[in-house]
């Protein structure tokens, strides 16, 4: 089967505000198998339900991965929340549905999650620098926040323009483009 697409930026879907799963059935099950194959093919370290058009609380991440030689250490998590958070970090961050562009974004340097796994047991789990990064990252796209939205409006409106000429050149070549493979994408 073809992968799921990654919706990219401006794509309206992107700003919604996704619902909390009420069951975990097959299709949940199945979906967070299509995200990871999307995560791992791409390649990023994590993925919410919304970045391939299901407005659902749902994100997988592999932060392990991206290490030389790492075996695949995936985590899925439906309707995670963040409980605690500890200090302030700034990374460099790229994300699957915003091609071509990286920005430092400041976050919680600690956070503590909560969710359920896919059997529909309790997870919880206190994360640090990049990890603790991705959740973050990951739970926004579940609020419709994108990490272009945590920088400044000036590097904001800068991206945006250069993205609306891409995409015009785009519509132009008739070719489509694909996200940049540099740095963390999430
Ligand atoms: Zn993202």
């Amino acid at each position: 089967m073809a992968l799921r697409e990654v919706l990219q930026f401006p794509d309206p879907r992107l700003k919604r505000v996704s619902e909390p799963v009420e069951k975990i059935d097959d299709a949940i099950r199945e979906l967070a198998s299509d995200m990871l194959e999307v995560m791992y093919d791409e390649p990023g370290i994590g993925l919410a339900a919304p970045q391939v058009g299901e407005q659902i609380r749902l994100i997988v991440l592999d932060t392990d991965w991206t290490e030389e030689g790492a075996e695949p250490n995936p985590l899925v998590l439906v309707n995670p929340e963040i409980l605690e958070r500890d200090g302030t970090i700034a990374w460099t961050e790229g994300c699957l549905s915003v091609p071509d562009f990286q920005a430092e974004v400041e976050r919680s340097h600690r956070v503590r999650v909560r969710g359920l796994d896919l059997d529909g047991n309790e997870w919880s789990e206190e994360a640090e620098e990049l990890r603790a990064v991705c959740f973050q990252h990951e739970i926004d796209h579940l609020d419709g926040v994108l990490f272009i939205d945590r920088i400044s409006r000036l590097k904001r409106s800068m991206y945006v323009k250069k993205r609306k000429k891409a995409l015009k050149l785009e519509g132009e070549d008739d070719e489509k483009q694909r996200p940049s493979k540099l740095g963390t994408s999430l």
